[in-house]
């Protein structure tokens, strides 16, 4: 005779323990929505985890994670960006966007840390979701490891490639950019730590981020044409192309790089990945509500992505707030329709301009590059930078 499966039930289910899962976890305990034991955490990296990169984290979201939700950022951990420069091929000089401060730089691991979980009563579960189904009443998760479990919302952070989005049939479009991404840490003397910097040229588009006051390391993010790296195959030395690169463009400003080995695996080791933008039109379907690189998945040229997933988590918890305020069921469909609601706008102008800045600069011709050094000349004498900075800050 079959046996029939045994479900625990949780009121919430969060699954995926990166950034977005991480944080959106931690807020629900903090803002003590429900009890630790109702809720439920599904956290592969629970065990192993190690994230060497830096992120930008725009001025308003920085400000209400450390003041509204009080998460305690010494201030070793960050470094304040003062000015960001867009770099362009043959340009005259960069475009200059100047304010007290456009946001931070925090290491990846510090914001894990940060967003720290007292594991107390909180049930985790470190096994793959490989199925799903859902009543009127609850979603069910089967875990690879035979667990089953049964909620009322699952609150879905699983990632770009998130199984769960497709379990669900949730539609969303895809698309490969064809470039590849390449995330490490060069050493230079004279990068000013106040600056973010990004350049564009011919096959690549390279973001510069300095980490730390004390020492000269710039963490770059090498965004390049997966064409490059077909063609020159096997022999190909990711530090030392893209230190050529950026030395022969950085003359004229005395900016130069090196690479150095520091001996710690977090600064010498290459992060890489592929490419793709992922729009997804309504990120939820019955009883499950999509965050993070599931809910929206683009290039990282102006490090929006984790902004746009910081504030998911602060727009859900808005939901759900108002859900138990009035004691409604959190799965209700009415409250992830007002969630989607409440994410649309920025979702989509973002995902729009980051693949557009993409596009602009990697179909460009010699007049078209001449058109956008003269554009952002003139942008640079005129004080009204503001679309730019309001990419660069938030809202
Ligand atoms: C090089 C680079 C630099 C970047 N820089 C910035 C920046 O400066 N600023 C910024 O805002 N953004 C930046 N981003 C974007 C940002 O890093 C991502 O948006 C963010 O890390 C996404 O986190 P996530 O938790 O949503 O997804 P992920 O980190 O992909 O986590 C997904 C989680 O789900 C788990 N999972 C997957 N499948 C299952 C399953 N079936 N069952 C259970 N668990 C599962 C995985 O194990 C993982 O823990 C950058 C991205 C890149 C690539």
């Amino acid at each position: 005779m079959k046996k029939l499966a045994q479900y625990k039930f949780y009121t919430l289910t969060v699954v995926g323990g990166g950034l977005t899962g991480q944080l959106m976890v931690s807020l629900i305990l903090k803002s003590n929505l429900i009890d630790a034991d109702k809720l439920c955490w599904i956290n592969l990296n629970a065990k192993k985890s190690k994230d060497s990169r830096v992120s930008f984290l725009n001025i308003n979201n920085f400000f209400r994670l450390k003041y509204n939700f009080k998460y305690q950022f010494d201030i070793n951990d960050y470094l304040n960006i003062k000015k960001i420069q867009i770099h362009n091929k043959n340009e005259k000089a960069p475009l200059s966007l100047e304010e007290d401060s456009h946001g931070v730089i925090v290491k990846n691991n510090t914001l894990k840390k940060n967003f720290k979980i007292s594991k107390k009563n909180l049930n985790i579960f470190t096994s793959r979701v490989i199925k799903t189904k859902h009543d009127q009443y609850n979603r069910y998760l089967s875990l690879e490891d035979g667990t089953n479990i049964k909620t009322s919302l699952v609150i879905c952070a699983d990632g770009n490639s998130s199984t769960l989005r497709d379990l669900t049939k949730i539609k969303y479009a895809s698309h490969n950019l064809n470039h590849t991404i390449i995330s490490g840490y060069l050493y230079s003397k004279n990068f000013d730590n106040a600056v973010a910097k990004q350049v564009f040229l011919d096959d690549s588009y390279i973001g510069l981020l300095p980490i730390s006051k004390n020492n000269n390391l710039v963490n770059f993010v090498w965004s390049l044409d997966s064409k490059v790296l077909k063609n020159k195959k096997s022999n190909f030395n990711f530090h030392d192309e893209i230190v050529k690169k950026l030395n022969s463009f950085f003359i004229k400003y005395n900016i130069y790089f090196e690479h150095r080995n520091t001996n710690k695996t977090d600064f010498d080791k290459l992060q890489i990945y592929s490419s793709n933008v992922k729009f997804v039109n309504k990120p939820f379907s019955e009883r499950i509500v999509l965050i993070g690189d599931a809910a929206h998945t683009i290039h990282p040229l102006a490090g929006q992505g984790f902004n746009l997933s910081i504030e998911d988590c602060f727009d859900l918890l808005k939901c759900i707030n108002k859900a138990t305020y009035y004691g409604k069921d959190l799965g209700d469909n009415f409250i992830l329709e007002e969630y989607s609601k409440l994410r649309r706008k920025r979702k989509n102008f973002i995902t729009l301009i980051t693949t557009l800045i993409f596009y602009l600069f990697k179909k460009r011709s010699k007049n078209l590059n001449k058109v956008i050094n003269l554009f952002s000349e003139n942008l640079n004498k005129k004080a009204s930078k503001k679309f730019l900075t309001i990419l660069a800050r938030g809202y």
